[in-house]
């Protein structure tokens, strides 16, 4: 199951709509929402088929993220669904693979110019969206070039993600956690009171 979905790449030739095409298999989270025309980059629009709620860029998480926080027309067992599945993708051991970035090095807590092994990775996104949300300071800042130089200061091996992955993808990923833990919290608590 392929999760990676940005492309970096910008082909000049790609237009309007070319469903579906390419050879990688299409996530699942495809089958809740109706993929429409296709930007330069090649992200098709998609559009929720239970809230018709419509985004221009169809990342994958973003889209699980819209099921699991956001979607009012969904069913709750989908709901749940997402609410999970963004769960496990924010502990770490998360199984995305991409290029050597999951390889796991002897000096992986060390500063060091190899790649950072993905777990690592997650647990760095995860703070610094924990920080930005609870300490309420500007998404901007993720690409202040002053913010770079500390980060990089203190582990030059990790890239920030930008502003646009901080607010969405990442955003989503913790929100879906969060909301995951919460419904679970709710569910014991109502055991509770039912045994007392
Ligand atoms: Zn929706």
């Amino acid at each position: 199951m392929s999760t990676s979905s940005s492309h970096p790449r910008i082909s000049s030739n790609t237009e309007g709509k070319c469903k579906g095409k390419g050879g990688r298999p299409q996530n699942e989270i495809w089958t809740y929402f109706t993929q429409g025309d296709r930007d330069l980059e090649g992200h098709a629009s998609a559009t929720c088929n239970y809230c018709q709620h419509k985004y221009t860029r169809g990342n994958v998480v973003i889209l699980q993220g819209h099921i699991a926080n956001h979607c009012m027309e969904a069913p709750i067992s989908l709901v749940r669904k997402y609410q999970e599945s963004l769960e496990e993708s924010n502990t770490p051991r998360g199984k995305k693979r991409k290029g050597t970035r999951d390889q796991v090095y002897l000096d992986e807590y060390h500063d060091s110019n190899k790649p950072l092994p993905q777990g690592r990775v997650d647990r760095i996104d995860r703070a610094l969206i924990k920080f930005f949300v609870c300490c309420g300071v500007s998404f901007r800042v993720v690409e202040s070039p002053f913010f770079i130089d500390m980060l990089k200061e203190l582990n030059s091996a990790y890239n920030l993600p930008s502003r646009d992955v901080l607010t969405n993808r990442i955003l989503e990923r913790e929100l879906g956690y969060v909301n995951s833990r919460v419904s679970k919290e709710i569910e014991s608590v109502g055991n509770l009171t039912m045994g007392t």
